[in-house]
């Protein structure tokens, strides 16, 4: 790390907080021994349940140093989720605030495995320890414990788009490989400042403080999204990059011209977008505000990694495409008897490589699943790929909708819904149908102040759409439900119709 190449640069920055690489490394040492104090060992689980905020960054530092396995944990988890995620990775200790501390007194007695809840802030609870005495009263002496390559460095759960959370294993070894790999596709060097906004709980952000630590940038952390605060965050901290999901594009897309141009973005040199598809229309929009500033999508997901990036260049050359292999992944398109598809044909997308995964948590029957007798994972996604080399992802397996038959894939259909300028968000899903197995139903959100009908919509899709692509019924709702990262949350909306399948 580049602490003693540049003692006295910011290393983190969270509101009217920031801490140079020097005191960043110092806090991070007492943090560890203290952890060590309590008789947290190399390999053991810590949970990090904290909104985006400064020590989470010093705790993801604190637990490398120590060789223990990092467990972030979604802030938003129910009681019931929460004590199944601790039981399963066996977490000895959870990082988090009194926002979140009652929930785990509520479950304290079924988690038997964690010993400590330290507490971030002031605030003290009965059988919590506080986390600024515990750094105070520690070490600031360098760590002695080794860490080695092949040591586990998370166990990081999957969003639950799908199912039931799955504990992905990731080593040094991949996250290392990842963010060096991503630090060369970004382009990223020493004194680089990237915005950290989207959960750091979740694996892009976590694999973005890694890719800024490696490279000897600034993390800077926004606590919470709002379109004005982000570009306001990009203005007066010299922002160089950012990552966010494509709903806090669109979000922030819907600032006024003048919004938008208020704000000087002169250090400004990339966006990332990725977790779920960008639309062109974003695209579009983005590239009209600020032709400048490079635009990169990547395809990833828990397990894997980043696997493949649309570079700047083919942003509006190749539409709904993720680019291709990011460095060091292999990339391979198999049909369910695992033969190897090419000619632009849909196939399941397997990955292989320096960045992938281990496999699951405890979970010996869904690694099996993910992975073919050659080493080559999957997490599920159809995909195709062009004759430039370039890959395509078409849907989820899971949500795939078989209607009289044939296969319609729904994220085609929401992007052309999406296309309707009076739409604000869509999700498309099957339904049971008496006639066709399944039916197609489009789940829409209007945009403020305008009006459209069932007929509008299907109308809009028989012109755009082959007609079995074209959804039977639509239903009008307030919001989608969506996870923090912006996916949107097909188990919750297909419950009604059959039932909970998780
Ligand atoms: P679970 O496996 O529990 O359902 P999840 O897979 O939703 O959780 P993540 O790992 O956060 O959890 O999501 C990865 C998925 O997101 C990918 O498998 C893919 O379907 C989708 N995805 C990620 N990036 C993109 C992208 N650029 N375009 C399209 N889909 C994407």
């Amino acid at each position: 790390m580049h602490v003693a190449k540049n003692p006295t640069m910011e290393a983190i920055v969270c509101e009217n907080r920031s801490e140079t690489w020097e005191q960043m490394w110092e806090r991070t040492n007492r943090l560890g021994h203290a952890l060590h104090n309590l008789g947290i060992q190399k390999s053991d689980r810590v949970g990090v349940m904290l909104e985006n905020c400064v020590e989470f960054v010093e705790s993801f530092v604190a637990l490398m140093k120590l060789g223990v396995i990092i467990t972030p944990i979604n802030i938003h988890l129910g009681t019931e989720e929460l004590a199944y995620q601790l039981n399963h990775a066996e977490v000895r200790c959870v990082i988090t605030n009194s926002n979140h501390a009652e929930k785990l007194m509520m479950i304290r007695m079924q988690v038997p495995s964690v010993s400590f809840i330290m507490i971030v802030g002031t605030e003290k609870l009965d059988h919590t320890l506080l986390y600024e005495d515990l750094i105070d009263q520690a070490d600031s002496n360098e760590l002695e414990t080794l860490v080695f390559p092949e040591d586990i460095h998370m166990i990081m759960y999957t969003s639950g788009t799908t199912g039931r959370p799955k504990g992905a294993i990731r080593g040094y070894d991949e996250n290392y490989h990842t963010g060096i790999a991503a630090a060369i596709e970004w382009g990223l060097h020493v004194g680089d400042r990237y915005l950290a906004v989207t959960p750091l709980y979740h694996a892009a952000s976590c694999a973005w403080l890694l890719t800024t630590f490696i490279t000897g940038g600034t993390v800077i952390i926004l606590p919470k999204f709002t379109p004005t605060d982000f570009l306001e965050a990009i203005a007066s901290r010299d922002v160089t990059w950012s990552m966010m999901v494509p709903v806090m594009y669109d979000r922030l897309l819907m600032l006024t011209d003048e919004e938008l141009l208020r704000y000087q973005l002169k250090n400004l040199r990339l966006f990332v977008s990725g977790g779920a598809p960008l639309h062109t229309i974003t695209k579009i929009k983005l590239k009209k505000w600020l032709p400048a500033i490079s635009l990169y999508e990547f395809y990833g997901s828990t397990e894997l990694g980043i696997s493949t990036v649309l570079r700047d260049e083919d942003q509006l050359r190749k539409e709904r495409c993720v680019g291709k292999a990011l460095q060091d992944v292999e990339l391979r398109l198999l049909d369910p008897s695992g033969n190897q598809i090419q000619n632009g044909e849909l196939g399941i997308l397997y990955s292989r490589g320096l960045c992938g995964f281990r496999g699951y948590w405890r979970d010996d029957q869904a690694t099996k699943d993910a992975f073919t007798d050659e080493e080559w994972a999957t997490v599920g996604d159809i995909a195709r790929q062009d004759n430039e080399g370039y890959f395509y992802i078409v849907d989820r397996a899971k949500d795939l909708v078989i209607t009289g038959g044939v296969n319609v894939y729904p994220t085609e259909v929401e992007s052309v819904i999406m296309d309707i300028s009076e739409i604000a968000d869509v999700a498309v899903i099957g339904v049971p149908d008496p006639k066709w197995g399944e039916s197609l139903k489009a789940i829409v959100v209007v945009k403020a102040g305008y009006e459209l009908t069932e007929q509008d919509i299907i109308s809009y899709c028989k012109n755009h759409l082959a007609g079995f692509k074209v959804p039977k019924s639509v239903d009008f709702v307030l919001q989608i439900p969506r996870t923090p990262t912006g996916k949107i949350l097909k188990r919750e909306l297909r419950k009604p119709y059959w039932g909970d399948t998780t």
